[in-house]
Parts: structure tokens; sequence; C-alpha cells
């Protein structure tokens, strides 16, 4: 793909840092590549330090809906009763976890969710054409066409993703779904376990090996004369004459023109001083790998009601799930996995469960009202991409885009007007 270059006009910054470099930061500064715009990412940890890494890889717009909605309300409450549950909400004094739960609690009603389910219609629809580009533009990785297979134990389980397939049509996403009766099912995946009934597969996804994928955006930004820096700890904005001063907690200060912060669970640290006051906390999830007998497994498989999601990842199968309400940065909690491995048994056969490998810990950064915040903040110069909960791997690239696209043209394109970060 030809790379277009920046207006005439000048319109936009000449050179901006990206204070992220998980899949939301690199794939901004790519996009600003795109539009001739200099870039420089800045990481405290590394590439792909924070969620990006072992997540489950799905770029599954299909999927990609709010998480508040009405039955939450009902399973949370269960949940916390059982400490095997994939749910797990510490039970101590902390009125700001309070306040977060109680304002996504409000949010967890149809009208909400069939608002919020709107407000990702529009980008759903081109996740995809997100991940075309960054391949069809020099980027090294592959993101796999493949189905999601969502299986269930028991046939009357499969009622309440069958509902919101129907919901998910309703807001006008369009979704491909068919039923898969058990027999079928192990006949293209021999690796679930012979107790489970009944499938439904949604066809049209793709699935990518995150860490890989992410470090192969930072390789493509660092072709295109991009500067990418790890181990560089943002501290604080500084506005002065032309131009914004990155402050770090230690070494040099770094200039720009503009600031796109994408710290993930961490964005409020930098943008709530810019008007981004949405809360937004940690949920956090555990992943492993394992090996698995006749490997590759075809697509991804998902236990709904488990809560257990699995995808290949080269010869070996990662297991992941669990939304932790803890720090992003507290130490990982094993019994977490424990609970993961013992939901994920009954599942699935051929898999070797305790040569357990990549044992990871990540942060999905939760927004209250279960929206990205992506675009200006009320700092000139100053932007934030982020907040993408569960789905900033399907959403990154399209939202990247876009933002790219305001920044440069001064814009807000539709599709982002709901992502506001000073709503
Ligand atoms: C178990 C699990 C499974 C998931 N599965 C999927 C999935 O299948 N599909 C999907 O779409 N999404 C999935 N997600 C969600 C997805 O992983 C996240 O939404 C996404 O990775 C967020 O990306 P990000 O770039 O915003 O943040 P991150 O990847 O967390 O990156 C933020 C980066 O900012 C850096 N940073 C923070 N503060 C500073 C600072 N002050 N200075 C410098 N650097 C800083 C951090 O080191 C980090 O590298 C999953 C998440 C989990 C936990």
């Amino acid at each position: 793909m030809a790379t277009p270059v920046r207006p005439e006009s000048g319109q936009g910054p000449a050179h901006v840092v990206v204070i992220g470099a998980g899949m939301v930061g690199l794939s901004t500064a790519w996009f600003l590549q795109e539009r001739g715009v200099r870039v420089t990412v800045l990481d405290r940890n590394g590439i792909a330090a924070g969620s990006s890494w072992g997540n489950a890889g799905w770029v599954s717009p299909g999927l990609a809906i709010p998480l508040a909605e009405p039955s939450v309300i009902k399973y949370g409450v269960k949940a916390m009763l059982d400490p095997d549950s994939p749910l797990y909400v510490p039970v101590k004094p902390d009125p700001e976890l309070l306040s977060f739960l109680v304002g996504f609690g409000r949010r967890c009603t149809m009208g909400q969710w069939r608002k919020a389910m709107a407000a990702y219609v529009p980008v759903n629809r081109r996740a995809i054409e997100g991940y075309d580009l960054l391949e069809a533009g020099g980027v090294k990785a592959t993101s796999h066409e493949a189905p999601i297979m969502a299986a269930f134990l028991r046939e009357e389980d499969a009622a309440g993703l069958r509902h919101e397939v129907e919901l998910i049509r309703e807001a006008g996403l369009e979704l491909e779904t068919s039923d898969v009766d058990g027999a079928a099912l192990r006949s293209e995946l021999p690796i679930v376990a012979p107790e489970v009934e009944t499938a439904i597969r949604i066809a049209g996804q793709r699935f990518i090996n995150p860490g890989e994928y992410v470090s192969a955006i930072a390789d493509a930004v660092r072709d295109r004369d991009g500067d990418v820096q790890v181990g560089v700890n943002a501290r604080t904005l500084r506005h002065g004459p032309g131009g914004i001063t990155i402050e770090m907690h230690s070494g040099p200060p770094v200039r720009a023109d503009a600031v796109v912060v994408a710290t993930g669970a961490w964005l409020p640290e930098l943008a709530r001083a810019y008007g981004v006051r949405t809360r937004l906390r940690a949920g956090r999830g555990y992943s492993f790998s394992v090996p698995v007998d006749n490997p590759p497994v075809p697509c991804p498989v998902y236990f709904p009601f488990e809560r257990v999601a699995c995808t290949p990842i080269g010869d070996r199968l990662r297991i992941g799930g669990t939304m932790e309400f803890r720090g992003p940065d507290e130490p990982m909690h094993i019994e977490r996995v424990e609970a993961i491995v013992k939901s994920g048994r009954p599942l699935l056969s051929g898999v070797d469960w305790d040569d357990r490998k990549d044992v990871w810990v990540g942060s999905r950064p939760v927004t209250v009202d279960g929206l990205p915040l992506v675009g200006a903040t009320k700092a000139p110069g100053v932007w934030v991409a982020g907040g993408h909960g569960m789905w900033g791997v399907t959403l990154g690239p399209i939202t990247g885009e876009l933002l790219a696209e305001q920044m440069v043209t001064g814009v807000v394109p539709e599709a982002l007007r709901p992502f506001d970060p000073v709503r």
C-alpha cells in the first residue's frame, strides 16, 4: 500500500510521542506514520509488556460487546461467594473500587447495553480492516482467519449466547453463526471433551499470537524511522513554548508536538490531569500454555459458561480467563491459575495440564461505562487511546487508524464520537 503523505497544509503535529508500547499505542503510532507523522514510542517495561502479551489474541468483532449487561449483577453476586469463580473482587475497603463497581452495576441495564453496543457497531465493522491495513502496509505478522467455536457442556447452557447473538444482530452487526452438534464438533476439534454437547460457530473472525504481532508492529514502526524506546518511564507532561515535554522518572525528558497517552490499565496516572475523568480499573486476567495431542488446534475455542478461552499459539494451546479487580501492579495470584485449570479439565481432552508454560497475568483497562477512551483531552496536544477492556486486540488497530485521522485532519471521525475521553 502506498504511504500517504502529510497534507500540504501541514495540518497536524509533525512529531508525536506515544506513551505505551501495547497493541493500542503501537497501532496508533503506525497509523500516524501512514499519515507522514514522525513518531517516538516510549514504554517503561517493554514491547507488549502490559495486557497485550498473554491475552487470548482474538480479533473477534462479532463478540466485542459491552461487558455491562443485566445478567452480570446476578452472576457477580454468585461469583463473590465462590473462590474458584472466574470473577474476583477483593473483600477489603477500597472506596475507589466500590464506586467503580457501583457505577458499573448501574449500567447493567438493557437500555445502557443497547446504547453502548450502538457505539461498538461502527468500529467492530471495521476491526478486520485495521489488520488488513497493517499487514498490507508491511507489518510482518499474520492474523489467521478462523471461526471462534463457542462450546457448551449442556445444550441449555447455550441459551445465553444464542440470546446475545440475537441482540448483537438487532444492534445492526452482521454475524454469521451456525450450530454444531457434539459429534461434528469433535471431528473438527478432537480436543473438545466427549461430554461437551454442543457449540455455536461464530464465523469470519481471526486470531493472532498477540506478543509476536505487537512486536512486529514495533519492528514496522522502526523500519519507517520511528523511534521505539523501552525502559523509559513517563512521569508527567509539561506544556511550553513550541510543544510538550515528557518528564521521566529518571533520564532525559523527551520533546514532542503532541502526545498520545496509551498506557492501558495505568491510563489514569497521566490522563486524569487532562480531564479524562471516566473511571478505569484493571480487570486482570490470567493465561498459560499447555501442550496438546495432535497440534495445531485449528481455531480458538471459547467456553462461555465457564469463561475459559483457548487459542492455538504455535504448537501449544493458550488457556486464559478470570476477571480480577486488583491493582495492575499487584503480584500474580497463582490460585487464579489453578481455578482456570479446574474449570478447564472437564472441557478438554488430550491436554497436559501439568506442563504449563508462560504463566501470565495482565490487566485489561476496563472503563466504568464499557466504552474505550480515544481522542483529544482538555489540554491542547494531549490525546488518549485506551480503555478497550476485553477488546483492545480486536479494536486497537482500527481505533489507532481513526485517532491518527483525527489528529492529522482535525476532524473527529463519526465512529470515535462515543469514545470521547472527556465525556
Ligand atoms: C486474559 C486476557 C485475555 C484477553 N483476550 C483478548 C482477546 O482475545 N481479544 C481482544 O481484543 N482483547 C483481549 N484482551 C484485552 C486486551 O489484552 C487489552 O484490551 C489490550 O491489550 C490493551 O492494550 P493497550 O495497548 O491499551 O494496553 P497495554 O497492552 O497494557 O499497554 C500499556 C503499556 O503502557 C506502558 N506504560 C504504562 N504506564 C507507562 C508510563 N508512565 N510510561 C511508559 N510506559 C507506560 C506499560 O508498560 C504497557 O506496556 C484480553 C485481556 C486479558 C487479560
